[in-house]
């Protein structure tokens, strides 16, 4: 048993609590009624929000899941069809949004630990017709999320924007982990945002905010976001309260994820010395990753069992079980997780 008394919570990186400076920002917060008058915190995030992804205007949502279905609703018309991978969170986990609210149907391609083959999306487009169902939107998601944390580079992102532009078709780009991309790669926001009409990112995942997230765009698209976000009842009125933890966010929040990828590859290269074959730490790019539960000789609920007597928290996945490393996990916690997974190989 553990004598730590902070539990290690691999989970994911939506379990962050927001930091001192957060909290202390969130009580000095100036605020309006965002509707009628436009809140002025909320403002000076979206303006933040904007210039970061180099984007001219952006929208402050109450989640990531908000932001693409909006990016969704104003990138399509209902009876369109929009392309995106098969294992992408847009269509897992955001209970049919696409469908049942933006009236659109999905068409899904293979997900190959995120990337999507230029030649299967351009295979997947259907020529406008009277009587066919028209493709209208493509959406990316960088960094991948069920693909294994990978990065989509932006020259891959401007293959699909070619095909997308050769159809005249929209981009959303679920950039939920945005800027683990950024940090990652080292390459500035708008390299991989100029290929999408749409972004929305997460402040609330990685950047440690307690909530929200961000949708970015031209001016046009997001003055249409706006009626949306209306109409799904995330009109929001003194929310700078929330917007101030989002600006300590994005000021404090971003470099630091440099962090979190170190924490996951140190996390990822010990498990591979000690069980072979359970992940392939090269792979292993920014805050997330997979182990393979077999290499461990035991079931997923049984490793989940095994490191909650720890005080570690896991998901019981199983074959394939996510990793996720964050502001709350440090580099001596990695080591921690490693002496427990130790007790593993004393069971054998
Ligand atoms: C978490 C996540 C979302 C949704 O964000 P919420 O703020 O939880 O609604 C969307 N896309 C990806 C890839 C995610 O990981």
């Amino acid at each position: 048993m553990s004598t730590r008394t902070q539990v290690i919570d691999l989970r994911s990186d939506t379990v962050t609590k927001p930091t001192e400076a957060m909290r202390r920002a969130m009580y000095e917060a100036e605020v309006a009624d965002d509707t009628y008058d436009g809140d002025p915190t909320v403002i000076r995030l979206q303006e933040m929000a904007a210039e970061k992804t180099g984007k001219e205007a952006s929208l402050f949502v109450v989640s990531g899941t908000m932001g693409n279905l909006l990016g969704v609703l104003v990138n399509t018309h209902p009876g369109q069809e929009v392309i995106l991978g098969d294992q992408a969170h847009q269509f897992l986990w955001e209970v049919g949004g696409i469908a049942r609210i933006a009236g659109c149907v999905t068409h899904t391609v293979p997900f190959h630990r995120g990337w999507l083959d230029p030649a299967e999306v351009e295979a997947a487009i259907r020529p406008a017709a009277r009587e066919a169902t028209t493709t209208g939107l493509i959406c990316v998601e960088d960094t991948s999320n069920f693909g294994g944390g990978t990065v989509i580079p932006p020259e891959h992102l401007a293959k699909i924007c070619n095909v997308a532009k050769r159809y005249d078709l929209s981009m959303h780009m679920d950039g939920a982990r945005l800027f683990n991309a950024v940090v990652a790669s080292g390459q500035p926001a708008e390299n991989f945002t100029q290929y999408v009409d749409t972004v929305a990112f997460c402040l609330s995942k990685g950047l440690g905010a307690p909530f929200g997230g961000m949708l970015c765009g031209s001016k046009e698209l997001v003055e249409r976001a706006i009626s949306f976000r209306q109409m799904l009842g995330g009109g929001m009125r003194q929310a700078g309260v929330m917007a101030a933890a989002g600006i300590v966010a994005l000021e404090t929040g971003i470099d630091r994820l440099a962090e979190d990828h170190a924490n996951a590859k140190k996390l990822a290269l010990g498990l591979a010395d000690r069980f072979p074959g359970c992940c392939d730490p090269d792979i292993v790019e920014t805050n997330l990753f997979h182990i393979h539960v077999p290499a461990f000789g035991v079931s997923g609920q049984e490793l989940a069992d095994h490191l909650a007597k720890e005080g570690i928290l896991v998901f019981p996945g199983d074959p394939r079980m996510r990793l996720a490393t964050h502001c709350m996990i440090s580099s001596e916690d990695i080591d921690a997780v490693l002496n427990a997974f130790d007790g593993l190989l004393e069971r054998r």
